[in-house]
């Protein structure tokens, strides 16, 4: 007998971003699911381009509905699609959506999370206010520009707002704000075949804010600083008048004109500029919204989708970073047949997370995935500006990384920029390239 098989199609959306559509199938029972629809930038060739995308989704399901559709987390480049196409995805019928437990305005966790962090991001809008037209990093700013507010209304990104809040719409008839932990089986014609757990984003700030990889937590240790400890963050928040200094110790130049400070005038020559620290908690504050703007891809709804008539496993972790990994091990699951190492034994897709950066897959826990049939899949561009860019370019997918996984599944790596398949590669089923549109692989 035929078991249940999974098409996974990989939208290029032609810059760094996730647009994932999942067809489930048995006999002539399908199921349909849409995870994220965003990317990056949102110039005018971006949303002609997602709005293209929508419209195939809508082409493809014909007048069958997406029965589940997920929103993993509030980054543009997950969730600017639902925005910039919006018309489209109301005119798609939705069964049941999910979004994270941290989207739960009832969720008391959520709370005390988004109190955290607002401290944290109103102390870096004051920085970038008290600091308008001066000298202003340009990393900051950008960081600043992209921070999230966890839907907090008034000063939100807009666009992640909007889809967010067309999310919370289109599922309205069954809106589930998802934890590690719980199980459902998928709305539609194949609930007994297919059911989907939750492995994050873990109920814990700790775990949150646990973004940067150890020397054991990445396969490519080089490129894995610790940048701001989360530590700081959290002092950062406790700190008087949400100033990243506390103001007791911080003087103006003004207050030197009155006294005789010996050697106001060296610190004044612009020789000596270098040796000015006024400048200096630029860096620690870029590092910060850096920090929490990873902080935002470790609250990640991650999702195994689990094929029951063949105990396999589909892998989709959002841009899930080390303290979302870490907490996989320790989830107390509702269902107790269900466990954590067996989802990783039986994986047979994994969707690489964050685009394949250093600190988003693992090894402790992803070395568990040794399923003879896996299949990778990097939603990744090489020609996305943040990667060729000559300043500071993201390594996407990170090299050792990158390795690892072509050697894992024998060379089944399929990317966004892929345009043939290489011949030397064995498939139980050839993927399908369309040029232009997506990548796309069919368990069998
Ligand atoms: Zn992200
Ligand atoms: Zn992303």
């Amino acid at each position: 007998m035929t078991k249940t098989s999974a098409k996974i199609r990989m939208y290029k959306v032609g810059e760094l971003g996730d647009c994932f559509l999942l067809t489930f199938g048995k006999a002539k029972k399908l199921s349909h699911v849409v995870i994220d629809c965003g990317s990056f930038r949102n110039s005018s060739k971006s949303k002609t381009r997602l709005r293209k995308i929508a419209n195939h989704i809508k082409e493809t399901i014909g007048q069958n509905p997406v029965d589940l559709l997920v929103g993993t987390h509030q980054h543009n480049d997950h969730m600017s699609g639902f925005a910039h196409a919006e018309d489209i995805f109301r005119d798609i019928t939705v069964n049941q959506v999910f979004l994270s437990w941290l989207d739960n305005p009832k969720d008391k966790l959520r709370g005390k999370v988004l109190e955290e962090h607002k401290k944290i991001v109103s102390a870096l809008r004051d920085i970038q206010k008290a600091n308008k037209g001066v000298n202003m990093d340009k990393t900051l700013k950008d960081a600043l520009n992209s921070l999230i507010d966890f839907g907090a209304k008034g000063d939100g990104p807009v666009l992640t707002n909007k889809a967010t809040e067309l999310l919370k719409e289109l599922g309205q008839n069954d809106i589930e704000y998802v934890s590690p932990g719980m199980s459902y089986s998928l709305p539609g014609d194949l609930s007994e075949l297919v059911k989907v757990h939750v492995l994050g984003p873990p109920r814990s700030y700790v775990s949150l804010k646990d973004t940067s990889a150890g020397k054991k937590e990445t396969y490519d240790p080089h490129l894995s600083f610790l940048g701001v400890k989360a530590d700081a963050l959290n002092r950062v928040a406790k700190v008087e008048e949400n100033y990243p200094f506390n103001k007791k110790y911080t003087r103006k130049i003004s207050d030197f004109n009155s006294v005789d400070f010996e050697g106001y005038q060296e610190y004044q020559n612009p020789k000596f500029k270098w040796r000015n620290i006024d400048n200096d908690w630029k860096s620690m504050a870029t590092g910060m919204a850096l920090h929490l703007d990873s902080m935002t891809n470790n609250t990640s709804i991650v999702l195994a989708f689990e094929l029951v008539d063949s105990n396999r496993y589909l892998l989709f972790v959002g841009d899930a970073q080390t303290g979302n990994w870490n907490s996989w091990t320790n989830i107390k699951w509702e269902d107790e047949k269900v466990s954590t190492d067996d989802i990783l034994e039986n994986t047979v897709f994994y969707k690489v997370g964050h685009h394949g950066s250093h600190n988003a897959t693992q090894p402790q826990v992803f070395e568990k995935a040794n399923h003879p049939d896996l299949i990778a899949m990097i939603p990744v561009d090489k020609s996305d500006p943040n990667l060729t860019k000559s300043y500071h370019p993201w390594k996407m997918p990170a090299k050792n990384l990158n390795k690892r996984l072509h050697d894992k599944t024998e060379g089944r790596v399929l990317r966004m920029d892929d345009t043939k398949l290489d011949r030397k590669v064995n498939w139980t089923k050839k993927p399908k390239i369309d040029k232009n549109l997506f990548v796309e692989v069919e368990i069998i």
